[in-house]
C-alpha cells in the first residue's frame, strides 16, 4: 500500500487521538492533511504542530479565535466548517470520529468529494443510514465505507473469510457495561459518576454513558443493519463481559466465525486505515492462558430495555432511528450534566419515539428536520421528568 492522505474529524477525542497515534507509528504510510476539534483548542494546536495538516478547524470556536503564529502554514477555521473541511481537504480517507449526528453532513460531503469514509461515528449511520449507504456504494469493487466501531469491524473482518456465502446471523457482543449485574432499581437510580466507570473499554464520555444505558448497543444494532444489509431479527446481542470476542457471524451450515483481541480500539482503527492489509498497531494478542474464561449470556430486556427500542425503531422505518438517536443524545447530555438519573434516559427516548413515530427520511434535510424535532420533543419530556 502506498502513502495515504488522511483527514481526522474529531482528532482530539478518544478515537481521534488513537488514529493519530497510529499515523505517528507508521509515518511512511500516512500523511495527515486535515484535523478538527470542537472546543479543545490547546490540543488541536499541538496536533497541528506535530502533524502539519493543510487545513484545521475548531468547530465550536468563535470566528475571532486567533491561531498561534507558528501554525500559519495551516488554513485554520475557527467556526463550524466541518462539512467544508470534509469536502475541501486533500485526503484519500476521512476518519469520521466526531461524536453525535454532527458527523452526518460531513460524511456525505466527504463522500461526494470522493473520499473513502472510515466511520467511527455511529450516530451518523443510525440517523442517516439509507442516505449514507446510498452514498457509499462500492467503487471498482472497492469499499468506500469501512467501519471502525469494534463490533462492526469484527464482523467486517469475519466477512473477509465468508466468500460468497450468505450470513444468516450476526452476534453482536456487549460487555454489559458497569451495571451488568445490578438490580433494576439500582440501575434506574444510577448517576453519571457510576456510569463513567466502564469495566473494559476506555472511551469518550457520551459513548461510555451509552454503554451503561445499553443505548450504545441499541445504536449498534441499527448500525449493523445498515452496514451489513441484514434483517433486524438476524442480529442477536450477546453479553460477553470479557470483551475479547468482538462479534461473530453465523452461516447456514451452523459454522460461526468470530474475531478476537484485547479490547483496544487501535486494532479496528488501524485495520480500517490499512484494509485489507494488517500492520503493527502496538496492541498485543490476548494472553489466552491467562484469560480464565470467555463467557456469554443473554441480554436482560427488563433491566436494559433500550435494545427493544432499536428493533421497534427499525420496524417503524422512516426517520424513527434518527428520532431515537436525537432523543438519546439529549438524554445522555442531561445525564452527563447530572440532571437526570439513568432510568430517565430510557423514558426520554421511548416517549420521544412514541410521540414522533417515523417522520420522512427521504432526504438529508428531512432527516435533519426529524433530528431537530426529536431534540425539541426530548427537551420538553426532559423538563417533565426532571420536575
Ligand atoms: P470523544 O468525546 O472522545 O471525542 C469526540 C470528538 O469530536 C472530539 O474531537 C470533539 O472535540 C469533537 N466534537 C464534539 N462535539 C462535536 C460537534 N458538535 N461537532 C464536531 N465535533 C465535535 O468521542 P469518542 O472518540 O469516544 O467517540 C467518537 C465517535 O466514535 C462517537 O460517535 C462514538 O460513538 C464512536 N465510537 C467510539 C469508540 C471509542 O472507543 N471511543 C468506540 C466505537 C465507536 P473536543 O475534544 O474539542 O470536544
Ligand atoms: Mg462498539
Amino acid at each position: 500500500m502506498s502513502l495515504r492522505k488522511i483527514a481526522v474529524l474529531g482528532s482530539t477525542g478518544s478515537i481521534g487521538r488513537q488514529t493519530l497515534d497510529e499515523c505517528a507509528r507508521h509515518p511512511e504510510r500516512f500523511r495527515v492533511t486535515a484535523l478538527t476539534a470542537h472546543s479543545n483548542a490547546g490540543l488541536l494546536f499541538e496536533q497541528i504542530r506535530q502533524f502539519r495538516p493543510q487545513i484545521a478547524c475548531l468547530t465550536g470556536g468563535k470566528p475571532v479565535t486567533v491561531p498561534p503564529e507558528d501554525i500559519s502554514f495551516c488554513r485554520f477555521y475557527a467556526a463550524d466548517q466541518l462539512e467544508r473541511v470534509a469536502e475541501d481537504c486533500d485526503a484519500d480517507d476521512l476518519m469520521v470520529a466526531v461524536v453525535g449526528v454532527a458527523g452526518l453532513r460531513a460524511t456525505l460531503a466527504g463522500r461526494k468529494a470522493g473520499k473513502r469514509i472510515l466511520l467511527a461515528n455511529k450516530e451518523t449511520l443510525v440517523a442517516g443510514g439509507s442516505l449514507v449507504m446510498n452514498a457509499c456504494r462500492e467503487e471498482n469493487g472497492q469499499p468506500t465505507l469501512i467501519p471502525v466501531d469494534s463490533e462492526h469491524s469484527a464482523i467486517w473482518q469475519c466477512l473477509q473469510a465468508a466468500g460468497p456465502n450468505r450470513v444468516s446471523k450476526i452476534y453482536l457482543t456487549a460487555s454489559g457495561g458497569p451495571f451488568r449485574t445490578w438490580a433494576k432499581a439500582e440501575i434506574d437510580a444510577a448517576d453519571c459518576a457510576q456510569a463513567l466507570k466502564h469495566p473494559t473499554w476506555s472511551m469518550g464520555s457520551k459513548i461510555t454513558v451509552d454503554s451503561a444505558s445499553m443505548f450504545n448497543k441499541a445504536l449498534e444494532i441499527i448500525e449493523a443493519k445498515w452496514l451489513f444489509d441484514v434483517a433486524p431479527e438476524q442480529i442477536q446481542v450477546l453479553v460477553h463481559p470479557q470483551s475479547v470476542v468482538h462479534s461473530m457471524i453465523g452461516f447456514e451450515d451452523g459454522a460461526v466465525l468470530a474475531q478476537l483481541g484485547v479490547p483496544d480500539m487501535r486494532v479496528p482503527i488501524l485495520y480500517a486505515m490499512t484494509y485489507p492489509e494488517r500492520l503493527n498497531s502496538g496492541v498485543p494478542q490476548p494472553d489466552f492462558a491467562a484469560l480464565a474464561q470467555l463467557t456469554f449470556e443473554a441480554q436482560d430486556p427488563q433491566r436494559f430495555p433500550a435494545l427493544k427500542l432499536a428493533y421497534e425503531a427499525l420496524g417503524m422505518g422512516g426517520a424513527a432511528c434518527a428520532v431515537l438517536n436525537a432523543a438519546n443524545e439529549v438524554a445522555a447530555q442531561a445525564f452527563l450534566a447530572d440532571r437526570i438519573r439513568m432510568g430517565k434516559v430510557y423514558r426520554v427516548v421511548s416517549e420521544t419515539l412514541a410521540r414522533l413515530g417515523a417522520p420522512d427520511a427521504g432526504s438529508l434535510e428531512a432527516v435533519l428536520e426529524a433530528d431537530r424535532q426529536a431534540r425539541a420533543v426530548a427537551k420538553e419530556i426532559l423538563e417533565q421528568v426532571e420536575a
